[in-house]
This record gives structure tokens, C-alpha cells and sequence, in this order.
């Protein structure tokens, strides 16, 4: 029996991770200079915490979660997205309380049962901040500029931003009404899923994948239409602060989102790059998520991204991380120096220099073949002769270079 990874799954390797860590450590710089930290919660929790946060009518509730019970039959999901599980931990470890303003961020796996292709995977990772506490536009425009910032900082240019107001628990329902006569009228010819939705939640018909769907409902009235003067005011504000700071947008009144907790501001960072599955992060506000999860009434917003959409640009691009290699690899002309050769790399890498040398018993010829496959700096070679002078070469493998060190001095070498 050979075992695969489940379908949907990737394994990430080692010739694969120094790009997911260059980038990694990119966003990680990018939050800390936005003063954003980090909060790692459990990858599964209460399923009701997603059904209640996503929506049931989600695609993510309705199908994709991977929910199943557990030995003492409690229903646990892991998690599909990171807001639900950061305000959960906001809520329950009453983080609200010292600072009028949380500022989080997290990166790490999430998963959904959604049907695998290019760029869409089940187990897939994701990096995303909340900054909770704050109603302010200009709370949405950092959330905004910083997504941006991590992009740029990565060398991607070919992004748009689209933004919209799904307005508030005032405006909407008002809209929704207006929507949902509307799309009463040509209901029969729309697909089985929006018809599904027409009553429940009739913005999501807007954001049908259905061709048929689409056309449709071209004509339909949009939320931007139907907003009240507050949803109004802020969404002029963050369009406002956009232009003031010279990131381009276009306002999309369509875009609602897959997840059913945004109020006014959302958002979504789309590529040209990528194939069909275009979305490289999105996001938006979110005031009635705290409350409705049984916190205080507390406004926030926030953003998603996925990492594989990330990777799949930055190697397109044919970026190169800087590679992790050997600053030295230490070979054993012979038997006798073996020992000394292992006893000195672990010195040296207790004195914090990336050593590597043989585990393999092999020849010298094939230690030193070794050190350019591990691309090694430098090989110093000591035998039975070295040892006995305290002098030995070392060779630069770059430049081909060689110079006569003392033995006692290789530590030094590396860390002046
Ligand atoms: P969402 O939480 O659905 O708004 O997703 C935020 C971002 O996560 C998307 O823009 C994608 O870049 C990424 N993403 C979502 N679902 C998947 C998936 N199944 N596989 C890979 N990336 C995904």
C-alpha cells in the first residue's frame, strides 16, 4: 500500500518553502510596521461559531466546511477563514479591554471541501489581519493600503482593487426588499442555487457564478443606489482617502462576497495574473460580527489573502529567494580526520555558521561533489596531514579561490 495525500492537498517542498518563507517573513514585516500582531488560534472550533459568522447560506456553510463529530459527539469544523476564530479569541480572552483599538494578524492553513484546480486547493493557507474596535474609514483604508503594501513590497503590480458598500443593518434590509421584487419577477429563469437565495438572502443571486445568472440580473438596482446617508458618508470617505493617498479602485456595486458578515465597506484585490481563480485577497468591515458572537457591540475590519495565489505569481515571475545553503562544508580527506571534521561542524554551528559535512561515509571525491551540490560557500578540507600542521585550505566554491587558514581560526573566518 502506497499512500497519496488527500485530494485538494499539496505538500510544500523543500524546494518550494525558502519562497513561501521569503514571503512569509515579507508580510510578516509589513504587519509589524503596521503594528499589526500576531494571534494563532486552534485550526478547528464549534461548528455553530462559522455557521453563525460565514452565514448559513454561504457556499462556505451551505457546502464546503469539513465538519464532523468528534468522539464525544460535539460538532467541530476546522476552520474555512481566520475572522470567526480571531473574534472568538478577541470575545473570550476580553482583549478589548486594555486597548480601544486590536490590531491582529495571523497566517496559516484553512480548509474547504471545494472542488480542486489551479490556485483553489482544500487545505489551503491563508494570511489576513483584523483591526477591531475602530468604525472609522480610515481604519478600512489602512486594511486596504496594507494588503497593497505587501504586494508591492513583493514586486506585484498587476492587481485591481474593487471596492463596495453593503450597508447596514438600517439600509440593507431596505434593500434587499427591492431586490429581492425584482428578481421575484424573472425568478423561473434563474438557476436552481439563486432561486435558492431569492428569499433568504437575495444579494448573493448578484454574485452567482451562473453565466444565465449574470446576464439577468445586469439590469438590477445596486446596494450603492439604496445606501443611507451614514453607509454614504463613510463609503465617500474611504473612496476619498483611497484617491488622497493615490491607490487606484474601481467601485464594483455587485461585489458582496462569500461571506455574509461585511457591513459598508468590501473589497477585493483581483490578478490578471492568476487563471480563473482571480482573487487574490479580500476583505471588509464587519460591526455587527463581535456582537452577533456574543461579544459587546464592537465594530472591526479586516482582510484575507491566499498564500498559493501568492506563490503561483512570485513563481510565474521567476522570483528567487535567496537560497539556503552551507556557508561551509567541512570534508575528510581520510579516515582519521572523520571525527575532527563532525566534532567542528557542530561547533560551528553552535557559534550560529551554517555548517554541513559528511553523514554518508563517502570519499572525498564525493564529499566534495556533495559541498557544490549543497551550493557551500566555501569546503575546507582537512586530512590526517592537516591536522598535524593546524593549517588546512579552504576553497571558495564561488570564485574558485583558495587560502591556507589556521585550524583554530575557522569560527572566526565565518563570523568577522
Ligand atoms: P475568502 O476568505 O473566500 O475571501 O478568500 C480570501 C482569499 O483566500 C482569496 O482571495 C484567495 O486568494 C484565497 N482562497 C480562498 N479559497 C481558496 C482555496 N480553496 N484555495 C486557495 N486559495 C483560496
Amino acid at each position: 500500500m502506497t499512500y497519496r495525500s488527500i485530494k485538494g492537498t499539496k505538500d510544500i517542498l523543500p524546494s518550494e518553502t525558502p519562497l513561501w518563507q521569503f514571503a512569509e517573513q515579507t508580510i510578516r514585516d509589513v504587519f509589524r510596521q503596521f503594528n499589526y500582531k500576531e494571534i494563532r488560534t486552534p485550526v478547528f472550533e464549534t461548528t455553530s461559531l462559522f455557521a453563525r459568522s460565514i452565514g448559513e447560506l454561504t457556499d462556505i456553510v451551505g457546502k464546503e466546511m469539513y465538519t464532523f463529530q468528534d468522539r464525544s459527539g460535539d460538532s467541530i469544523t476546522l476552520r474555512p477563514e481566520g475572522t470567526a476564530s480571531a473574534l472568538r479569541a478577541y470575545i473570550q480572552n476580553n482583549l478589548g479591554e486594555s486597548l480601544p483599538l486590536t490590531k491582529v494578524y495571523y497566517i496559516g492553513p484553512m480548509f474547504r471541501q471545494e472542488r480542486p484546480q489551479a490556485g483553489r486547493l482544500r487545505q489551503f493557507h491563508q494570511f489576513g489581519a483584523e483591526a477591531i474596535g475602530s468604525p472609522t474609514a480610515e481604519t478600512d483604508v489602512e486594511i486596504i493600503a496594507m494588503t497593497l503594501e505587501i504586494y508591492k513590497r513583493l514586486g506585484i503590480t498587476s492587481y485591481t482593487l474593487q471596492i463596495n458598500s453593503v450597508g447596514d443593518e438600517e439600509c440593507r434590509p431596505r434593500y434587499k426588499e427591492v431586490l429581492r421584487t425584482e428578481l421575484l419577477k424573472i425568478a423561473d429563469k434563474l438557476s436552481a442555487e439563486s432561486q435558492k437565495r431569492i428569499s433568504q438572502n437575495p444579494m448573493r443571486v448578484l454574485d452567482s457564478k451562473d453565466e444565465n445568472d449574470k446576464a439577468l440580473t445586469a439590469g438590477m438596482p445596486l446596494i450603492t443606489e439604496y445606501l443611507n446617508d451614514e453607509c454614504k458618508a463613510h463609503f465617500e470617505r474611504v473612496k476619498g482617502l483611497l484617491t488622497a493617498y493615490g491607490i487606484p479602485f474601481t467601485v464594483n456595486g455587485r461585489l458582496v462576497r462569500g461571506l455574509d458578515y461585511y457591513t459598508k465597506t468590501a473589497f477585493e484585490i483581483t490578478s490578471t495574473e492568476l487563471g480563473s481563480q482571480d482573487a487574490l485577497a479580500g476583505g471588509g468591515r464587519y460591526d455587527l460580527l463581535v456582537k452577533e458572537l456574543g461579544g459587546k457591540q464592537t465594530p472591526g475590519v479586516g482582510f484575507a489573502a491566499g498564500m498559493e495565489r501568492l506563490m503561483m505569481i512570485l513563481e510565474k515571475k521567476g522570483f528567487q529567494p535567496p537560497a539556503q545553503r552551507p556557508a561551509v562544508f567541512l570534508a575528510a580527506a581520510d579516515e582519521q580526520s572523520r571525527d575532527w571534521v563532525l566534532k567542528t561542524t557542530m561547533e560551528l554551528r553552535s557559534s550560529g555558521i551554517a555548517a554541513e559535512c559528511d553523514l554518508l561515509s563517502r570519499s572525498l571525491k564525493s564529499q566534495m561533489k556533495e559541498a557544490d551540490r549543497q551550493q557551500a560557500q566555501f569546503a575546507l578540507v582537512v586530512g590526517a596531514m592537516e591536522l598535524e600542521t593546524g593549517t588546512a585550505v579552504l576553497k571558495n566554491l564561488t570564485d574558485h579561490s583558495q587560502q591556507q587558514i589556521p585550524l583554530g581560526t575557522v569560527a572566526q573566518f565565518f563570523t568577522r
